[in-house]
């Protein structure tokens, strides 16, 4: 039930749209849930899991082992299934910049 992607990979073929949104793909319904990239980045750093406890609990569970340098990470539950989709991600900032407090 854990999928992890590289963000910034996730649109295959680049265009303006794309440079603001991306679609996560539901492996088990094939519901696609639309992203902007803006809602990554208000994660970036956060814990905040849109999970009620005991899926999140199992979620921690279950990726715990498998982290390497995620940093960050967005979950929800899929609108087609109701499963629990967490995306982790690593964010690293451009050289000579740092995230502004209160960015959005
Ligand atoms: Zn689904």
């Amino acid at each position: 039930m854990v999928s992890r992607i590289e963000p910034r990979l996730a649109c295959p073929e680049p265009s303006n749209y794309s440079e603001r949104c991306t679609v996560y793909v539901c492996r088990t319904c094939c519901t696609q849930t639309g992203f902007e990239w803006s809602d990554f980045d208000k994660h970036i750093g956060s814990r905040f899991s849109n999970l009620m406890y005991p899926d999140r609990q199992a979620v921690e569970r279950e990726v715990a082992d498998k982290l390497t340098d995620e940093n960050s990470f967005l979950d929800f539950y899929c609108s087609g299934c109701n499963g629990v989709v967490r995306v982790y991600y690593r964010y690293e900032p451009p050289e000579g910049e740092f995230i502004p407090e209160g960015s959005s």
